[in-house]
């Protein structure tokens, strides 16, 4: 079957799509078909090497798939089932063996296209509003990449939930998605001083919360768009790792709270993984939150999607076709 692999860590062009050997799924492993398959942020850690990974590395963390084979301990799915997984690296491939308990059964009436675009940065949205800093109806806070692949369903979630969402979009040319998608206010991360802005719509006070996904380009300003005891989440490094950081600086700025949180702590066990999916899919069919596939590829081309994201021009989320 093919797949993408790297070899030498780097840019996009070390994604290699080549044939490659699958052995057959272990005692509580299934092997899966892949129909759709997700691109994140997080792929191109792994391909890079910022996140390390044995070589020749498969990527991918994602997929919607179909059920071809189960091991011999497995009872949960069997073959023909309709399943999503996330957090197994290797979702860039025609197929690929995961462990049974991180396959989701999927419900009839969600495809697979919004599967492979909502498990992993859905799930992310939802730990981060409900689990990091349960928000609360009425509150204010800041998203930053309120366009993005996880902005864009965190801010509808966030204002389904009551909240008043100050996004920022390193382009004017996502504004009005931003609005049409949960934002209250948008704010443009390379023309506006978002800390002055977001002090004005505050009153002064700041926000309790700042979701950063950006990281080292918007950390320390998050840190200063903050309320007195509120919380910095810095959930991602787009432009780059936030570097070494003094706790103490945190007293002067408020008492602030600093997390770094990430979603494998979040879906420890089939239980905890099926209750997010749970609670994912019910906003999704209630209409709550839409689902946005703004760019799609061939597997083939993992090397322009990646490309596509590190440009900053994508919107919304971003599927590889098998
Ligand atoms: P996005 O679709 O949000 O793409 C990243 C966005 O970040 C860009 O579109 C861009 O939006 C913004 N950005 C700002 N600076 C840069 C830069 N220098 N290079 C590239 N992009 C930049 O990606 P995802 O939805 O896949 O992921 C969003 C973030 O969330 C990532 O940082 C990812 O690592 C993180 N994440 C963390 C998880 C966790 O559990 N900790 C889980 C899932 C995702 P704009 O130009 O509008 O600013």
């Amino acid at each position: 079957m093919k797949a993408i692999r790297v070899h030498t860590p780097g840019g996009p062009e070390s994604m290699v799509f080549e044939d490659i050997d699958l052995a057959p799924p272990g005692p509580d492993e299934i092997r899966v078909r892949h129909t759709v398959i997700g691109v994140n942020f997080i792929d191109t850690y792994h391909r890079s090497g910022l996140y390390k990974l044995p070589l020749p590395a498969r990527i991918g963390s994602e997929a919607a798939a179909v059920v071809q084979a189960v091991g011999a301990n497995v009872t949960r799915v069997k073959p023909g089932d309709r399943i999503g997984y996330v957090n197994v690296v290797g979702a860039y491939a025609e197929e690929a063996n995961i462990p049974a308990w991180r396959a989701v059964k999927l419900p009839d009436w969600i495809s697979n296209e919004t599967v492979a675009a909502s498990m992993l940065k859905g799930f992310t949205a939802q730990y981060l509003l409900k689990r990091t800093f349960p928000v609360q109806a009425g509150q204010t806070i800041l998203v930053h990449a309120a366009a993005g692949g996880v902005g864009l369903i965190l801010c509808q979630w966030a204002k389904h939930l009551g909240v008043t969402v100050i996004g920022t979009v390193g382009a004017d040319s996502k504004r009005e998605l931003a609005l049409a998608n949960g934002c209250a206010h948008v704010l443009n991360s390379r023309t506006d001083d978002i800390v002055a802005k977001v002090k004005e719509l505050t009153d002064g006070v700041g926000v309790p919360v700042v979701y950063d996904s950006v990281g080292k380009d918007t950390f320390e300003s998050s840190l200063d768009c903050l309320a007195v005891r509120g919380l910095m989440v810095t959930f991602g490094n787009a432009s780059g790792p936030v570097p070494a950081f003094e706790p103490h600086r945190l007293a002067p700025k408020g008492s602030l709270f600093l997390t770094r949180p990430t979603l494998v702590h979040h879906i420890r066990t089939a239980e905890e993984t099926q209750e997010t999916a749970d609670d994912l899919f019910a906003v999704i069919r209630s209409g709550a939150v839409k689902i946005a596939v703004h760019q799609r590829f061939a597997l083939s081309q993992a090397r322009e999607a990646h490309e596509a994201l590190h440009s900053r021009a994508t919107t919304g989320a971003t599927v590889l076709i098998p």
